[in-house]
């Protein structure tokens, strides 16, 4: 397949506590196959507005899991197409089994009525099934099951777009699926909570930096830290990410 340019933006390289001031997790991918979103943590309109993404212009969101600084922003990404952009564009939401149910629960939360009126764009849900990759258009989606406590449906993601392969772990301690999903890729986003002591449900440095040969990837970068990793940013061998950064692929 012939390869032309991805760009990637970082919208929100943060945990769940809002370590750092780093938004929850969202990554933007912008390619002649369209725009899409990795996971849309709760503020990821903030870091789209700050990062010049245009909300209504996103064509694909892929979640990774079911908590809300990976999905919570949906919601919110509903509402500025409703009132604010109108958007008409149609929006594709892809993740684990039972999104559809969390987002329309999350938004009648949020703003109650919101699902029951219209929207003016279509919504199309598609479930993630690690037998069954997705093609949707140019894009493919396929999903690994990884470990991140008590989370049934907890993926990483591997998207091929545009002639590039990029992987991100999602939230998820060492298992060894993280390979496939990395192998041959272009870029793996990884997980990085902890620094030496592994945690349950999360991955850390020294394990990342043991595996690292393993995994394959031409490029490795670190997202989602904790404290303990983001105070020794400055003595760190592999590469990081933060808000608003930009990758080129
Ligand atoms: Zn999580």
């Amino acid at each position: 397949m012939a390869s032309t340019s991805v760009s990637l933006c970082c919208v929100g390289t943060g945990d769940a506590f809002g370590s750092g001031g780093r938004l929850n997790s969202c990554f933007h991918l912008h390619s002649t196959a369209g725009q899409m979103l990795i996971d849309c943590g709760c503020s990821s309109l903030i870091g789209m507005q700050r990062c010049g993404v245009i909300p209504a212009e996103i064509d694909t969101v892929v979640i990774s899991h079911l908590h809300g600084d990976h999905f919570g922003g949906i919601p919110y990404l509903l509402l500025e197409g409703k009132y604010a952009s109108q958007r008409t564009r149609p929006l594709t939401l892809i993740g684990p089994p039972g999104l559809q149910q969390r987002v329309e629960a999350a938004a009648d939360a949020l703003y109650p009525g919101m699902v029951d009126k219209k929207f003016n764009f279509p919504i199309k849900y598609l479930a993630l099934d690690p037998k069954q990759p997705l093609q949707i258009n140019s894009l493919q989606v396929e999903c690994f099951r990884v470990k991140h406590g008590s989370s049934k449906h907890a993926y990483g993601l591997r998207v091929g777009v545009a002639g590039k392969i990029i992987g991100y772990t999602g939230d998820t301690e060492w298992t060894d699926n993280l390979i496939p999903l990395a192998q041959g890729s272009d870029l793996l986003i990884a997980e990085c909570f902890a620094y030496d002591d592994p945690v349950p449900s999360h991955l850390d440095y020294r394990t990342l930096l043991k595996q690292r040969s393993r995994l394959g990837c031409r490029k490795l970068v670190l997202t989602h830290m904790g404290p303990e990793m983001l105070a020794r940013l400055d003595q760190l061998e592999l590469d990081t990410v933060t808000d608003g950064d930009t990758i080129k692929l």
